[in-house]
């Protein structure tokens, strides 16, 4: 599957849209307590709270990572990678072209080029996750 990703640092978290969950028909979990949502304007998110959570495999060119994802409204039917991913991973972007490059994660990050297995980065007993390949796009 392919989906846009968008990057934007005034995100607190890493979300993915309802309504892609919903066509693609992935298996989700229930959050133990619910987060109220807001817009950037403050006023509350016409989804309401978060009560579920996924993991993917997020790949981007050669990069492959383990990422739980908020389910969210959030439009696009895409995921939205926040500033605490952009601090984890702290990707140089291009900021004239829009390109991202992956070049200084943390070794928990598994790249294909070197041939790393993503499996053995994830926690045991959570088999069967949804591998996206994302398309990273930058929010300015
Ligand atoms: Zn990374």
């Amino acid at each position: 599957m392919a989906m846009n990703a968008l990057i934007d640092c005034d995100a607190t978290g890493q979300f993915i849209d309802v309504e892609y969950i919903q066509s693609y028909e992935l298996h989700t979990y229930h959050l133990p307590c619910t987060i109220p949502v807001y817009n950037v304007d403050g006023t509350p998110n016409e989804a309401g709270h978060i009560t579920e959570a996924i993991d993917l495999i997020i790949c981007y060119k050669d990069h492959n990572e383990w990422s739980s994802f908020y389910v969210s409204s959030i439009g696009h039917k895409a995921i939205i990678l926040g500033h605490l991913w952009l601090v984890k991973h702290n990707p140089e972007i291009n900021w004239c072209t829009g390109e991202v490059s992956m070049t200084c994660c943390p070794e928990s990050c598994g790249t294909t080029e070197q041939g790393i297995c993503l499996t053995g980065s994830k926690p045991s007993g959570q088999a069967g996750s949804e591998q996206v390949r994302a398309v990273l796009t930058i929010s300015t």
